[in-house]
């Protein structure tokens, strides 16, 4: 028997437990340990609660978490709870798939004002992240503005701009939904630093934007390059470009604009006239492409008025002392997923914060695939047991994977009317629908 750990439960967790599954069968014991109470990661706190249809792959993990050889481990943190080394002697191999949790810092003057946030904790807020639920974005201004030209960016200007109709089939927390529905915000500025076919947005995303019931995006033409250059464009990214031009082409009057700026570096947050400690302007520098298509500044500078700024300019994974990390990459340091021998990475905490949901299932298999080759003549270990004993020894309270469908079961007994589910939004609050009077 083979028993392996691996550190976080979201889509690059457990898509190798079931490519490990798979490949070794009843030759192998998976445990999938999880800091939180809950599973899904990613799926649970970033896809955004509005797109239901992604978070329906969770269903597929839950094929996996639910066969024999596979556990899940909730409510256990790695370096608190129990450490790398520890789970090394336990198992034949560790593979660490705790994505990229940490926002790549604005580092900017000003960036510090109370207002500026960054997409983790954003997402995280609406989302129920036990982190972020207390972050109370401030909403009470007319102007946010948004860092960034990717999908976050784009998940956070729709949930700024949706009315509360717009979330009715959606998992939105229900403190964010109450802040948003009294959000003052009406003018939505999304910055780029270069043009329109440098975005990093997906054309589903960006199309949905021009079906929003209160909202519509605006695109100024002149940012536009010409149309003929548009063949060039692989075509997802053609389709998307087809998007802002008809964004531009097409300008509709509704209550929120969300105004694409191209070409606009914001440099620094400056506070707001009334409170010194929150921001109230952004200002930004024009640039243009140099030859190698990286953005350059031109010397001219403007401001916008901003007294919430989301930067959206991608995610960390948080490192491990003693774990070989790649700092300029936000990753660890690894060939093939391969960190050191016993120790792997996966998803995120691998490639760093690129690639849809599904770009973590050949990555899985593809890391679980080397695990299976390294460990064929492994000694003896204790795994799971070795675990539990140790686990019990310090008094942690486990979560496992059917506590989890009774926290479901509750959370979906909670829900408003239309919604899927209404999360709990802490770890006291999850773990207290485990229990008797829950
Ligand atoms: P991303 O796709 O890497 O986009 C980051 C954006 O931030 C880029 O436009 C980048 O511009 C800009 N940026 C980086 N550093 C900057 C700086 N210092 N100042 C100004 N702008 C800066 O990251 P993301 O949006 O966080 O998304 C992460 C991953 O999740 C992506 O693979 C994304 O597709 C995926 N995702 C998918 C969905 C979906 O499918 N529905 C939803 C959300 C996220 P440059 O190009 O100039 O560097």
């Amino acid at each position: 028997m083979r028993h392996i750990a691996i550190i976080g439960s979201g889509p690059a967790g457990y898509y190798t437990a079931e490519a490990l599954a798979k490949a070794m069968g009843n030759e192998v014991r998976v445990d999938i340990i999880d800091r939180l109470p809950v599973p899904y990661g990613l799926i649970r706190f970033g896809v955004a609660p509005d797109h239901q249809s992604i978070k329906a792959v969770s269903r597929r993990y839950e094929g996996v978490a639910l066969s024999d050889n596979v556990r899940f481990v909730g409510n256990v943190t790695v370096g608190k709870d129990v450490s790398i080394p520890e789970l090394q002697q336990l198992y034949d191999a560790v593979v660490v798939a705790t994505g990229a949790p940490l926002d790549r810092p604005v580092d900017i003057p000003g960036a510090e004002l109370s207002g500026v946030v960054g997409s983790a904790a954003f997402v995280g807020w609406y989302n129920g992240h036990p982190d972020f639920a207390d972050l109370a974005p401030p909403l009470d201004g007319t102007s946010a503005a948004i860092i960034g030209n990717g999908n976050v960016a784009l998940d956070v200007a729709r949930i700024l701009s949706k009315t509360r109709a717009e979330f009715e089939a959606s998992d939105i927390v229900g403190h964010a939904l109450a802040a948003l529905e009294d959000s003052a915000i009406r003018h939505v500025t999304v910055l780029g630093r270069r043009g329109p076919h440098q975005i990093a947005m997906t054309p589903k995303e960006l199309g949905e934007l021009g079906h929003l019931e209160r909202a519509f995006p605006r695109v100024d033409p002149l940012d536009l390059p010409p149309q003929a250059d548009d063949a060039l464009l692989e075509p997802g990214m053609r389709k998307s470009v087809t998007h802002l031009r008809a964004f531009a082409a097409h300008p509709v009057a509704k209550p929120v604009t969300i105004d694409f700026d191209f070409f606009a570096m914001p440099i620094a947050v400056l506070p707001s006239e009334t409170d010194p400690a929150r921001a109230g302007r952004l200002i930004v520098e024009r640039t243009r492409l140099d030859e190698q298509l990286r953005s350059v500044a031109t010397g001219e500078q403007y401001e916008i008025e901003a007294s919430l700024i989301v930067s959206c300019i991608g995610y960390e994974t948080p490192p491990i002392d003693g774990v070989p990390y790649e700092h300029g990459r936000g990753r660890f340091a690894n060939i093939d997923g391969r960190i050191l021998p016993g120790l792997y990475c996966v998803g995120w905490a691998r490639r760093g914060p690129t690639g849809t949901i599904g770009t973590n299932r050949p990555d899985g298999y593809e890391v679980a695939e080397q695990v299976v080759a390294d460990i064929a003549d492994g000694k003896a270990r204790d795994g799971r047991e070795g675990l539990d004993r140790l686990l019990a020894e310090r008094d942690v309270e486990v979560v496992t994977f059917r506590d989890w469908q009774r926290i479901e079961a509750a959370e979906i007994a909670n829900a408003r009317t239309g919604a899927p589910r209404e999360k709990f939004t802490d770890i006291e609050a999850m773990l207290a629908a485990l229990r008797p009077s829950g």
